[in-house]
């Protein structure tokens, strides 16, 4: 048996994903990459829904752990590095999973995610687990020889080690404190698969908080405890869905004392959202020969240690958008919080064929324009519209109607409750800001 992280999206469990997934594709949330050449293997697009959607992530992730807190600062690093940060890191040796492959059809797995000694697609034997290296290669300059090899970065993480010293120097910020990225990573999966879930070209979003070691306990707690706000109030995950798994010593990354993994009850199974790991002070005494942090008062020179929340991006996205989903009669919903998402209000005259009712509406976009990512929609009817809104799961509806020409007001209808109340055009985005920010 696979297990089923393994299975290609829509055979797995219920058909949640499958209907996850069409939404995506129909509403330009996340299209196959690559489709007019028959694809990628695992690679996907982001549409115009999608990369609002995950901007919003991203954006709301770095207000609440960069701007919101005076003890992080965020970098941008380049995302292909010196070599030798890779073989400083361990990653050239140890980033690996074992690969094993089918005797008889070739097919190729990753042996801990199988439950038997057998191949799942043929049932003939396997070969031996050979350590495949996840590490994406590629060459820079014209001579493709190992002097010019160079890695696509597997994690962020290293470049706020290996940019230790340049933070320290330039940003005054003291024991403890964190620096952050937001970027791409890359690795060679074996078994890519779920959609979004496992792909080989991924984004993370990473917190690397620099220690004493004697704090590491209170600090890892402190950590726990925001990620946990991060999901609940941020993403609005229900917590149901989301599980610590603290994660075994034999099962541990090779630099790591302790690890707790937070799962998401996807479709597919109980699976990896983000991690949680105290890194010791591994990766700084790697990269620096001489201990490159000096405490301001007593001078003591030492490696700080490290405590690293790690959180995936298109995980986090593909979380949002399966505890957003709900089918209600007729509809289907999207109930993501109205700050994630990708339009904050949709606009629409009553009739499409009413020239002062366009003109008015139109007025109306361009003043909530300024403020909000706004779409503007006259086709069809207004059932048909709020419809449309409600699977995308744009919050607000402002209807434009004949009493809006003589009161200056429109209908505002709420997307989870639809309940729809007369207010001032005036009053608009006071009154939307409110609600986005509760
Ligand atoms: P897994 O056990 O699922 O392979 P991991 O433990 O190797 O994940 P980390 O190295 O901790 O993952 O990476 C940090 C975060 O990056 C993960 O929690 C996850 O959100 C995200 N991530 C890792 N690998 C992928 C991938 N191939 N595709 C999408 N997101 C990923």
């Amino acid at each position: 048996m696979v297990k089923e992280d393994n299975l290609p999206a829509g055979k797995a469990g219920n058909n949640l994903m499958d209907k996850v997934i069409s939404l995506c594709k129909r509403r330009g949330f996340v299209f196959p990459g690559s489709e007019i050449y028959g694809g990628l293997a695992n690679s996907w697009d982001y549409g115009p829904l999608g990369v609002e959607l995950k901007n919003n992530i991203k954006n709301l992730w770095w207000k609440r752990f960069v701007h919101n807190r005076d003890d992080m600062v965020g970098i941008d690093a380049a995302l292909i590095m010196n070599p030798k940060v890779w073989e400083a890191s361990g990653h050239l040796k140890n980033f690996s999973d074992p690969l094993v492959e089918c005797k008889k059809c070739h097919h190729r797995f990753r042996e801990d995610t199988l439950e038997s000694k057998k191949c799942p697609d043929c049932g003939a034997e396997l070969t031996q687990a050979k350590q495949f290296n996840l590490m994406l290669k590629t060459f820079l300059g014209p001579v493709e020889d190992v002097e010019n090899t160079v890695y696509f970065r597997p994690e962020t993480a290293q470049a706020m080690f290996a940019d230790f010293k340049n933070v320290v120097d330039t940003s005054r910020k003291r024991v403890p404190f964190g620096i952050v990225q937001i970027g791409k990573a890359f690795r060679n999966e074996i078994t890519p698969g779920n959609f979004i879930f496992r792909t080989r070209e991924f984004e993370q979003m990473e917190i690397e908080y620099f220690i004493m070691e004697k704090n590491w306990k209170e600090s890892f707690e402190m950590w726990r405890k925001e990620m946990w706000s991060w999901m609940k109030e941020d993403l609005g995950l229900d917590e149901k869905n989301i599980h610590e798994n603290e994660i075994d010593e034999s099962e541990r990354a090779f630099y790591s004392k302790k690890t707790i993994d937070f799962e998401y009850d996807y479709p597919f199974g109980r699976k990896e959202l983000y991690g949680l790991a105290y890194r010791t002070d591994f990766d700084l005494k790697n990269h620096f020969k001489e201990a490159p942090y000096e405490d301001v008062e007593t001078k003591e020179k030492f490696y700080p240690h490290v405590i690293e929340p790690t959180f995936g991006v298109d995980r986090s996205f593909l979380a949002v958008l399966l505890d957003a989903y709900k089918e209600e009669g007729e509809r289907v919903v999207l109930k993501f919080k109205p700050s994630l998402a990708s339009y904050k209000v949709a606009v629409f005259p009553l009739l499409k064929n009413k020239p002062e009712l366009v003109e008015k509406a139109r007025e109306v976009y361009n003043i909530l324009k300024k403020e909000f990512n706004v779409v503007f929609d006259d086709r069809g009817n207004i059932g048909k519209r709020y419809y449309s809104q409600d699977e995308i799961g744009t919050p607000f509806c402002v209807t434009i109607d004949f009493d809006s020409l003589k009161n200056d007001d429109v209908t505002i209808r709420d997307r989870d409750t639809m309940e729809q109340k007369r207010i001032k055009i005036s009053d608009l985005i006071s009154v939307i800001y409110d609600k986005i920010n509760v």
